[in-house]
Parts: structure tokens; C-alpha cells; sequence
């Protein structure tokens, strides 16, 4: 691991402590004396995403994460609940026990918690995964939102809990789609 600073790679752990199913160190460059932390989490057995154009990639929590963090850029959501959310994405999927997740499963995944944690993320995310070419499309999505706004209460802040059977229905409803 380079010291993000200087780039030198020789540094020593001074503290390291368990965190969320992994380990968290922090380390000082022994050249630069700066402070950085990494973080140690067991790989659990690959994942591959099958793309729209059915390429297989191996899948990436750091893309998740970026395409959730870009979503949810300067919304007033509680720290930390972008790196939640995509750790729990990611830990529903290993959980699904496959070997092979459709890209699209996961896009709707991610629409259906941003749909109730933040309708401007869930927009943004939206307008790039759904890829809307023209502004009617764009209307469409937030008409549904202020319908479904207008029958039921406003999105909580707390994180809802997507279960196996919600997931199994996503996995469904996109096998049907196909
Ligand atoms: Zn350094």
C-alpha cells in the first residue's frame, strides 16, 4: 500500500481494529510520517455482472459506489449512508448465491433503495442508468414519483430493508423484461 502523500510504500500499522466484517488500519508512511487508513475485507467468491451486451465482469463495489456517490452528490443524506448503501447492495448480492447477476438487476436495486431515500438521487441515478435520451422520458419517471408521492407519505430517512422475496421479484420481473 503507497502512502497516498509521497507515494513511498514502506509504512507501519499503529492502530487496527475490526469494522464492518473487515479489518481497519491505520498506518504511517515511514518517509513522510503522514497518516492514512486501509481497510482489510475478506473477498468473498467472485461475483461477474453480465452487462446488456452480455459481457462478464467481475463486479466492482468501487463502481457501485461511485454510481451511487455521484447520485447522491450534495443531497442532505446523514454521512455515511452512500457507503451503507452500496455495502449493502453489494452484501444482497453475494447473498443471492449466483454466480452471475444481470447489470440491469442491480441498476433496479440500487433505483429501488434511492427511490426511497432520495428522489433528486434517485432522478440522477435514473437519467444515467435508464440512459433517457429526451426530456419526456425524464418527465415521465417524476410524474410516477409525484403520483406516488401524492397517495402515499414522504420517503423516510431511514434505509428500508430490501427482503430475499423483494429481491426474488426484481430477479424476476427482469428475467420476464427479457
Ligand atoms: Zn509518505
Amino acid at each position: 500500500m503507497n502512502c497516498p502523500y509521497c507515494g513511498c510504500h514502506d509504512s507501519k500499522v499503529i492502530d487496527s481494529r475490526n469494522a464492518n466484517e473487515g479489518i481497519r488500519r491505520r498506518r504511517q508512511c515511514l518517509s513522510c510520517s503522514s497518516r492514512f487508513t486501509t481497510y482489510e475485507r475478506l473477498q468473498p467468491a467472485s461475483l461477474f455482472v453480465i452487462k446488456k451486451d452480455e459481457r462478464r465482469e467481475e463486479f466492482s463495489q468501487h463502481k457501485l459506489l461511485t454510481g451511487i456517490r455521484k447520485a447522491c452528490e450534495k443531497r442532505p443524506l446523514p454521512t455515511g449512508t452512500v457507503d451503507k448503501l452500496a455495502d449493502d447492495i453489494e452484501a444482497e448480492l453475494y447473498h443471492l448465491g449466483k454466480a452471475e447477476i444481470p447489470s440491469t438487476v442491480i441498476g433496479d436495486m440500487v433505483m429501488e433503495w434511492l427511490k426511497s431515500l432520495d428522489y433528486i438521487a434517485y432522478i440522477r441515478f435514473a437519467s444515467v442508468y435508464r440512459e433517457f435520451t429526451d426530456i419526456t422520458a425524464l418527465k415521465q419517471e417524476v410524474d410516477t414519483l409525484l403520483n406516488a408521492e401524492a397517495k402515499a407519505s414522504q420517503p423516510t430517512s431511514q434505509l428500508p430493508l430490501l427482503t430475499d422475496d423483494k429481491i426474488e421479484k426484481l430477479a424476476r420481473s427482469h428475467r420476464s423484461r427479457k
